[in-house]
């Protein structure tokens, strides 16, 4: 389950990381090398990808470890700027393996595009009109990208919305159009379907287009990990699993009632899910807006996973959001390093990295509770702060681990304290 190869990976030095990689047949010759040039996208291919190109900008790119989900083990590429992320995904993933892993469940792979018309002058009239030609509206969508046709997806399903006025908005009359979006994300493939279809909605409707565009509450493509711990992998220093088991219980139904702490408990969990989001090319703005309006369905802003006690005694825990990422499409096949993450992990479809994204999130949402629950989070964050202080106060080489070991033990913690010991291991030596 777990690699000989990768025994305290997090010890190792990067070449040390990638031979371990290599050796494990994780990675192949061409992409040990490919790590090892630190790769940057060319001047050509970025000046493509965005408008204005000045420059690039980088962020470092981590494996975490000892994922098995649905009997499959994966090492997940993430990107993060922020200390502790893949150390925490790995520790819970470690767990998590061990207690039989991450199980998944993946709703269908459907994107909802939007028509949305105001100034309808009858809407029961209107409503008729689009109920009668759901056929016609879905053989327009259709036509309009036929080659999603072809590979066997495309639009599938009409449903109609009216939004109430309110005192601050007119009527509105909505379209709802359900698209399989195959392997791909799938934004382009919907705008140009709901596109396509308005001015066929309007005359039928006799209102006006107020826009036509997919929705980013992708609630047609939800992804659900679970994971069930045995009490006696939750013991954690002077804490019996019992009680690192309860207090995770509590923690989730706090996240559960209060807003305040939803918004930091569900910012964990997309530490995780946007590192991966990142790593494999896709758009984590339209994963981050998703899961943010899915964690106010109820009305309330609320948790995304939920933490409670399984029917023997064990931990139990689920999170589900909406995870419309794509395998192919937008820059994912032009991007080295996207395509380096894809080959890493080792999948073969959008759903397997849907499964491995939304089983991320869960682990990195047990490592934060876990970690709140028992020494605190700021133990292993700044562990890693310190480093970050040490090359801020101008440490290098060897002083790095000198500075950040002894900013450890200081009450104080800050860059005047870094930079005074600097100058102290300097007149050392
Ligand atoms: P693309 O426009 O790149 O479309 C994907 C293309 O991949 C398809 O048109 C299809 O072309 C091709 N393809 C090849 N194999 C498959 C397969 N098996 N399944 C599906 N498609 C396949 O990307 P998307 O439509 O996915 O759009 C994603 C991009 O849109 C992202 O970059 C995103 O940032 C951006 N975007 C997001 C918005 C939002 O979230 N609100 C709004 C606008 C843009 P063919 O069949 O012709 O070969």
């Amino acid at each position: 389950m777990t690699h000989s190869h990768f025994s305290e990976f997090y010890k190792k030095t990067k070449v040390e990381r990638i031979k371990a990689l290599l050796d494990a047949k994780v990675i192949q010759i061409e992409d040990a090398l490919l790590l090892f040039e630190n790769p940057a996208l060319s001047d050509q291919l970025a000046d493509n990808m965005i408008e204005n190109q000045l420059t690039q900008y980088s962020l470092p790119l981590g494996v975490a470890l000892h994922f098995l989900i649905d009997n499959q083990t994966y090492q997940v590429p993430m990107v993060t700027e922020e200390p502790s992320v893949i150390a925490a995904a790995s520790s819970a993933a470690k767990v998590i393996a061990q207690a039989g892993g991450f199980k998944t469940h993946l709703s269908e792979r459907k994107m909802i595009g939007q028509v949305a018309l105001k100034d309808v002058p009858n809407l029961a009239f209107a409503l008729e009109e689009l109920a009668s030609h759901k056929v016609a509206i879905l053989e327009k969508a259709n036509d309009a990208h036929p080659s999603i046709v072809k590979r066997g997806g495309g639009a599938d399903k009409v449903e109609f919305r009216t939004i109430p006025a309110t005192e601050h908005s007119p009527t509105f009359l909505v379209v709802h159009v359900h698209v399989n979006v195959l392997e791909a994300m799938g934004a382009n493939i919907v705008n140009t379907m709901m596109e396509a279809i308005a001015s066929f909605i309007e005359n039928l409707t006799h209102g006006k287009i107020l826009m036509s565009i997919l929705s980013n509450y992708a609630t047609e493509c939800l992804a659900t990990a679970t994971c069930q711990i045995p009490l006696s992998l939750l013991k954690r220093g002077e804490y019996s699993g019992e009680e690192v088991r309860d207090a995770l219980i509590e923690a989730s139904q706090f996240a559960y009632a209060d807003p305040y702490r939803a918004t930091t408990h569900n910012k964990g969990i997309m530490n995780g899910i946007d590192a991966t989001v990142l790593a494999t090319g896709n758009d984590w703005r339209a994963i981050e807006a998703g899961a943010h309006a899915y964690a106010a369905k109820s009305g309330q802003y609320r948790s995304l996973s939920v933490w409670e006690k399984a029917d023997n005694g064990d931990l139990k825990g689920s999170l589900t959001l909406p995870l419309p990422i794509g395998f192919v499409g937008g820059s994912i096949g032009i991007h080295p390093t996207a395509q380096f993450s894809q080959r890493l992990l080792s999948i073969k479809s959008a759903k397997e990295l849907e499964s491995v994204i939304v089983s991320v999130g869960l682990a990195q949402n047990f490592a934060a509770l876990r970690a709140l629950v028992t020494e605190g989070i700021q133990k292993g964050h700044m562990g890693l702060q310190a480093r970050s202080l040490a090359i801020s106060a101008g440490a290098s080489g060897n002083e790095i681990e000198y500075v950040a070991t002894e900013l450890k033990k200081q009450t104080h913690m800050n860059l005047e304290t870094a930079v005074s010991l600097l100058n102290s291991f300097k007149q050392m030596n």
